[in-house]
């Protein structure tokens, strides 16, 4: 009998990519050693916490199956969703039973609102593709008297809510609600699914003994000329070995594997939050889950080269009473020089994140868009000041999907990398290891639907922002 693979993940206590990659290939007997340089399980998985440097460390993410002509993502999000509810039924709650607070999926639904009083091209997208897969039923459209009806039987009626147009009497704008959709109670769900994890053999270390310096690099002898990876280093200096490295590091991905730097981009998106004191029962109660869905607004129509932008949203209150607002209609970049023989920077320069301590101030633009939404959609907090702040990273890839593949230039499979979540890898979590631990194993030969999507993609277009650079508007450093 051959010893099974020793595969080593950089990035995976709390990132969602590598800790479901991590449980996907534990399952297939792999011999799995995470490494992270966060400490989460010291903090709580906090994402309020100071050195909290993770996408995927947050109170909460938006579930949603809705991808416009994406049919593909709209598939494997009811995958996960299946998955989600799966596994709250195996901790003892049922999907639409009570227990928002202990429940890794809540239900809330999402109200999609439109820019005007009529259907955006986007919308019209996924309504159709919802129709193609037979789920048009669970989708209600404001304007609709017989979605109306259903909804009223059904019991969403409530979580249509109507909003006027400022500066426009008489007139409110379109709404679908999305009653598939919810969110992720995200912290929560990676403290789950880490102790699965473990339990069924994942190794971890973090903190400093997990923080990585750089990958161990052989000249190959099966490819003449190529590099064969034998494992890493972390900041200490210790070397691990492993058949396997897998780069999972979300947002700091391209720093420790600068052949990324063509794929990705690291942005940041702005973050605020209110705090409702429990005291406040009429508050906490109109925004607790059970109440109020997931909003979502894209407060601009689809622009001439046919990007949707503008996009804001609104989550339900936590159990802290925290209701958070996102705003993503500008993604900030943070250009700095790029490390010499990087394979790919725009003059000089490549996007990295902002040192922790300079991530808890948002951009005046995105505060004044935060604030424009509040006075529509949350009129009881117009004129409040936010609890908090925070910039929070993305790691964008140049087409939006996801980059899970073998990299080719090294030799014998020996690098995988499963990042660029581009602003929707979370609600995978359950799932996304699952094929990527296919392809992982297969290549080529791998059974997953998702499988052309995550390609190692050279020759793909630079787009989704990414062609930009550092002299283009959203660069942190030009405001
Ligand atoms: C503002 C914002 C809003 C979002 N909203 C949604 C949403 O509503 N719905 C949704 O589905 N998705 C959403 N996403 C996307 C989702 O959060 C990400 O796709 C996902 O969390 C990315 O996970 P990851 O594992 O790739 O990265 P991360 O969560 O960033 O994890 C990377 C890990 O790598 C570790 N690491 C980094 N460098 C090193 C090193 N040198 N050594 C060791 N460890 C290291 C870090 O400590 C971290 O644990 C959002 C993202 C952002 C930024």
């Amino acid at each position: 009998m051959t010893a099974p693979k020793s595969v080593a993940i950089i990035g995976g206590k709390t990132g969602i990519f590598g800790l479901s990659l991590a449980i996907a290939l534990r399952d297939k007997n792999y011999e799995v050693t995470v490494f992270d340089r966060s400490q989460y399980d010291a903090n709580g998985y906090d994402p309020a916490s100071d050195d909290v440097q993770a996408a995927s460390a947050d109170h909460n993410k938006i579930f949603r199956a809705s991808y416009g002509k994406e049919i593909h993502y709209q598939r494997l999000a009811f995958e996960s969703r299946k998955a989600w509810v799966a596994e709250d039924e195996k901790r003892g709650f049922s999907e639409h039973g009570n227990g928002s607070d202990d429940r890794i999926f809540i239900d809330s639904g999402m109200l999609r609102i439109q820019p005007s009083d009529h259907l955006a091209t986007l919308e019209k997208e996924t309504l159709a593709n919802m129709e193609r897969d037979g789920l048009r039923n669970t989708q209600f459209v404001k304007s609709d008297p017989a979605d109306s009806q259903r909804a009223e039987k059904l019991g969403w009626k409530e979580k249509i809510l109507d909003f006027q147009i400022p500066g426009s009497p008489g007139r409110s704008y379109e709404t679908v609600l999305d009653s598939t959709a919810g969110f992720i109670r995200c912290s929560h769900a990676c403290a789950h699914y880490q102790k699965v994890a473990a339990d069924k053999g994942v190794k971890f270390y973090l903190g400093p003994e997990g923080a990585i310096d750089s990958l161990v690099k052989l000249k190959s002898s099966l490819s003449p000329g190529q590099e064969k990876v034998t494992g890493l280093k972390t900041k200490s200096g210790i070397i691990h070995d492993a058949d396997v490295v897998v780069v999972a590091a979300g947002s700091f991905s391209t720093q420790i594997l600068p052949e990324l730097s063509y794929h990705l981009e690291s942005s940041a998106g702005s973050l605020a939050t209110f705090k409702i004191d429990r005291s406040n029962t009429a508050l906490w109660e109109k925004y607790s889950p059970e109440r109020f869905p997931v909003m979502t607004w894209k407060s601009v129509p689809r622009d001439n080269s046919g990007k949707d932008t503008g996009s804001i949203y609104v989550l339900p209150r936590t159990p802290e009473g925290l209701v958070k607002i996102g705003y993503r209609g500008i993604k900030w970049t943070n250009f700095q020089p790029a490390p010499e023989n990087t394979p790919f920077t725009q003059n000089g320069k490549w996007s990295v994140p902002l040192p922790v301590e300079e991530c808890s101030v948002i951009p005046e633009a995105a505060i004044y868009s935060i604030k424009q939404f509040v006075s529509i959609f949350l009129p009881e907090f117009d004129g409040t000041p936010f609890f908090s702040t925070k910039l929070c990273w993305y790691t964008d890839s140049l087409d939006n999907s996801f980059v899970i593949d073998n990299v080719p230039t090294f030799s014998e499979n020996s690098v995988f990398v499963c990042t660029g979540g581009s602003g929707h890898g979370a609600k995978f979590l359950p799932v996304l290891g699952q094929h990527a631990a296919d392809i992982l194993e297969k290549g080529d030969q791998s059974s997953s639907f998702m499988r052309e999507f995550w390609r190692w993609r050279p020759d793909a277009p630079r787009r989704n922002g990414l062609e930009e650079g550092p002299d283009g508007p959203r660069n942190i450093s030009h405001i």
